[in-house]
């Protein structure tokens, strides 16, 4: 490999030698420049070695840039002294550095040398040239100075770029125009240190020997001062990555900070994990940060350099300009620019790898300091992750409900996709079981007598459910199990029934003895719907229906799920045009403060005018509008009314937050928050303004979507509440973690609080929650004084009831506001 690098290089030297002679002759015979003042030299063969010596390595922005100052010296050797010692001088200088001081081989000592000959004769040449045509007065020869420096950086770049080309065999014509304009570029900037040196000798000797020792000086300083500081640099990102990865125990916190540290680190604008099968796994795991900053985990294939970096243990590295077929590719496919995959190591060997893609800004890619930069990121990552147990339970815990240890919805999802995608898929049932009372175990007797419940009915099942079916928690007390080969419909309804009575045989509960009864949906495939989601709202809805008949188990029925009578078929068209023309009125109630009485927010109540059938309450046209695909256009009118009113009263000086209803589905329109947003700017409103007010179920059904969209709402400055709390299964602590600013306590609970002393413990357990995690907590549902005085003894924030106001027309508000401030002393005294 070496021999044929040594005899393309020893050509070139051939040729630049062969270069050198005629310039050095055309330089001999250009009219002498008279210089101003001569300098030995030998000194300047001293100034050459040195500048040769001290390469400055200047820090911008993160790169680090290679500045050679030889063109001190030339400038220095163009005016101070004849071209010959010009010449002798600075080989002389350039060949102590190379092979006395850094004791290079021959060939390489041979290359500079003659480089510095044909440097220095294109300098001598320009610059005499120019002069000859210029002039001599002092703007020309610093002009005639500028150009040489700028000939000699533009020839040098290109010669050192051929011969690293002609040595790695591969040239970009790109850089051979890229290199000498940079080259250029730098050499007239250093050009002018030269030139001061120059204007100083010419005025005094001590003057230029004093500033020298002083740029010499600054020069050494500069130097270690940049080594240093990128030693630091480099050391401080990984140990402070070291020790974030250490201390934090939770692999998801492990994970998030290696993913974050190694595109700091790299510089990457992305960075992702994955983790090789396990045994008996067909897939791998990536691991990336999604644009909500949480977690995003996807199975996938092991292949491309992905395979490259797990199968041989070695790095890859992906540039921007890769001429490998399969990395371009690779690079296509995955909407990338640049790459590097390195592999991930545990104790027994590779457990994965770490890619970092798309290298920040425009002009470097990733290169060999990178991949080695990003190895010891992964050796410090496999560090923290080495723990063999934990990345078991990675791989375990992305697919299984923590609880009871059965698969979770994702996981029925893909096992219900892998069985719907074969050749021949079978005829197969899908069955949605939900507990019956499950709400009053928890509410009764806690929640560790819930959680027990929920995993001794998972044991039943798994022992009971026919072989080969499959059995999986979808969250809350709600359970699917998915029986393939099912012959008839009928088979399906006996086991079904079978389920119900090994379930509701009496279980021990903390000393206790319970029976559970449980309803259960059926959705067959392909009858009823040949994909994973239809087939799951099917059985759902089948549910539902066994619940509300109360019949055990219920086969989805197409024709039993359109509930919708011919005379609420025409309600639909008219509710639509309703909608249409935002005739639906905005009703509004208030908000007080527990303690002082003081209005501090309204909630807005759609009500609908009917020509016919008079004023319709929402409880009946807002399920219509939720099965007929109307329930956006709704909420965008109230949303639009209810705006307007506050944005009018805020003006009027009076600034109270309305309350707007978000239907369940509203959660499941990832655009909501963007709509809300554009809503707002429209009509010129502050966030704070607004509160949406969400139903727990409204978050159930797609967890991790609603919360990444209530952050959004939040981050935006809009307050989120949680309506008619307690009818749900979600305990405050789940809720910990959400941005809410508000619960609001069902009024099913407020409403008893005087009779029930259930219910009063349930409202003073949610009051003493909700404030403790720093919430304002909402009664609503209060209907006298009594309880409102209840409340406010327990520690509830706001009040909400008829005993304030039934909910009144948005535009008679001001004035009961009016009114209400008269009599509002009266109000909180009572009682
Ligand atoms: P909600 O959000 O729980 O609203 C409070 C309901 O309780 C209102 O009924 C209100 O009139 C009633 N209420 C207030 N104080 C008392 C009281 O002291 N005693 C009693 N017994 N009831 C009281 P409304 O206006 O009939 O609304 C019923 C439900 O309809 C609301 O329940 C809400 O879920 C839904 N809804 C109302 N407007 C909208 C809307 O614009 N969009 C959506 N998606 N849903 C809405
Ligand atoms: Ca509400
Ligand atoms: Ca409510």
């Amino acid at each position: 490999m070496a021999q044929p690098a040594n005899r393309r290089v020893t050509g070139v030297l051939v040729v630049l030698a062969g270069a050198a002679v005629p310039l050095w002759f055309a330089a001999a015979r250009l009219p002498a420049y008279q210089p101003a003042d001569t300098l030995p030299w030998w000194l300047l063969a001293a100034v050459s070695a040195a500048a040769e010596l001290f390469v400055l390595h200047i820090q911008v922005r993160q790169e680090a840039q290679a500045i050679s100052l030889s063109e001190v010296p030339q400038i220095l050797g163009l005016f101070l002294v004849t071209p010959a010692q010009f010449g002798v001088g600075r080989v002389v200088g350039v060949l102590a550095i190379c092979a006395l001081w850094r004791r290079q081989a021959p060939i390489k000592v041979a290359v500079n040398v003659v480089l510095v000959a044909v440097e220095s004769a294109v300098a001598v040449l320009v610059f005499h040239a120019l002069l000859a045509v210029v002039g001599d007065d002092t703007p020309a020869r610093w002009a005639a100075a500028f150009a040489a420096s700028a000939a000699v950086g533009a020839v040098s770049a290109t010669c050192i770029t051929l011969v690293v080309a002609l040595v790695e065999r591969a040239l970009d014509p790109r850089d051979l125009v890229r290199e000498p304009a940079m080259g250029a570029a730098t050499s007239v900037a250093v050009a002018v240190v030269g030139l001061m040196a120059v204007v100083l000798l010419e005025q005094s000797r001590w003057n230029a020997i004093l500033a020298l020792l002083g740029l010499a000086g600054l020069a050494i300083g500069y130097r270690a001062y940049a080594v240093l500081n990128e030693r630091h640099l480099s050391l401080e990102r990984l140990y402070r990555f070291s020790q974030v990865v250490s201390a934090q125990p939770e692999v998801d916190e492990v994970l998030q900070t290696i993913l974050a540290q190694a595109t700091e680190v790299l510089r990457a604008l992305h960075a992702e994990v994955l983790f090789l099968p396990g045994d008996g796994q067909a897939e791998a795991v990536r691991v990336s940060v999604a644009a909500n900053n949480r977690l995003a985990r996807a199975n996938c294939a092991v292949s491309g350099p992905w395979l490259a970096a797990t199968a041989d243990g070695e790095p890859v590295l992906i540039t921007r300009d890769t001429r490998v077929l399969a990395d371009r590719e690779f690079l296509t496919a995955e909407a990338l620019r640049d790459s590097i995959i390195v592999p991930l190591r545990g104790e027994a060997g590779l457990i994965g790898a770490l890619m970092v893609a798309d290298r920040v800004g425009e002009v470097r890619t990733f290169d060999a300091e990178d991949v080695r930069l990003l190895e010891t990121v992964a050796n410090h990552a496999s560090t923290a992750l080495r723990n063999g147990q934990l990345i078991d339970r990675l791989r375990y815990e992305a697919a299984h409900d923590a609880l009871t240890g059965l698969p979770n919805r994702g996981a029925l999802r893909r096992e219900l996709s892998e069985l719907l995608a074969r050749p021949q898929p079978p005829t197969l049932a899908v069955m949605i079981m939900d507990l019956d009372g499950f709400k009053q175990v928890n509410d009764t007797l806690g929640h560790h007598c819930g959680d027990s419940l929920l995993q001794q009915v998972a044991a039943r099942l798994l022992a009971a459910v026919p072989s080969g079916a499959y059995v999986a928690r979808l969250g809350g007390d709600e359970f699917a199990i998915v029986v393939p080969s099912v012959a008839h419909a009928d088979d399906v309804l006996t086991i079904g029934h079978g389920l119900l009575l090994i379930v509701a045989e009496p279980l021990p509960l903390d000393g206790l003895t319970l029976a559970v009864n449980a309803s259960i949906g059926v959705a067959l495939a392909p009858d009823h719907a040949g994909d994973v989601a239809t087939l799951l709202r099917r059985a759902d809805i089948a549910m539902y229906q066994a619940k509300s008949l109360g019949r055990g188990v219920v086969v989805f029925d197409a024709a039993a799920s359109q509930p919708d009578s011919p005379a609420q078929l025409a309600l639909v068209g008219e509710l639509r045009r309703a909608i249409a023309d935002s005739a639906l009125q905005l009703y509004v109630q208030p908000k007080a403060d527990a303690n002082t009485g003081k209005v501090v927010s309204v909630e807005a109540l759609v009500r609908w005018l009917h020509p016919e059938h008079g004023q319709i309450m929402p409880d009946e046209f807002i399920p219509i509008a939720e099965r007929n695909g109307l329930i956006k256009g709704l909420t965008e009118v109230v949303l639009r009314k209810a705006i307007v009113a506050a944005t009018g009263w805020a003006r009027a000086g009076e600034r109270l937050s309305i309350a707007v209803n978000l239907s369940p589905r509203g959660l499941l329109d990832s655009r909501l928050p963007a709509e809300v947003a554009e809503l707002l700017t429209e009509l010129g409103a502050s966030p704070s303004l607004l509160t949406l007010e969400l139903t727990e179920s409204s978050m159930m059904i797609d967890p991790a979507g609603a919360a990444a969209m209530m952050e959004e709402l939040h981050d935006m400055g809009v307050r989120l509440s949680i309506d008619d709390f307690g009818t749900g299964y979600s305990s405050l602590s789940s809720l910990r973690k959400l941005p809410l600013d508000e619960i609001k306590i069902d009024r099913s609970f407020v409403m008893g609080i005087e009779e029930s002393s259930d219910d009063e413990k349930i409202v003073r357990s949610i009051v003493d929650l909700g404030t403790n995690l720093g919430l304002d907590v909402v009664a609503e549902g209060v209907e006298n004084s009594r309880i409102w005085q209840m409340l406010r003894r327990m520690g509830c924030t706001q009040i909400q009831g008829y005993y304030l106001t039934r909910p009144i027309p948005v535009a008679e508000f001001p004035a009961w506001l009016v009114d209400y401030r008269k009599r509002d002393a009266t109000l909180v005294t009572v009682g």
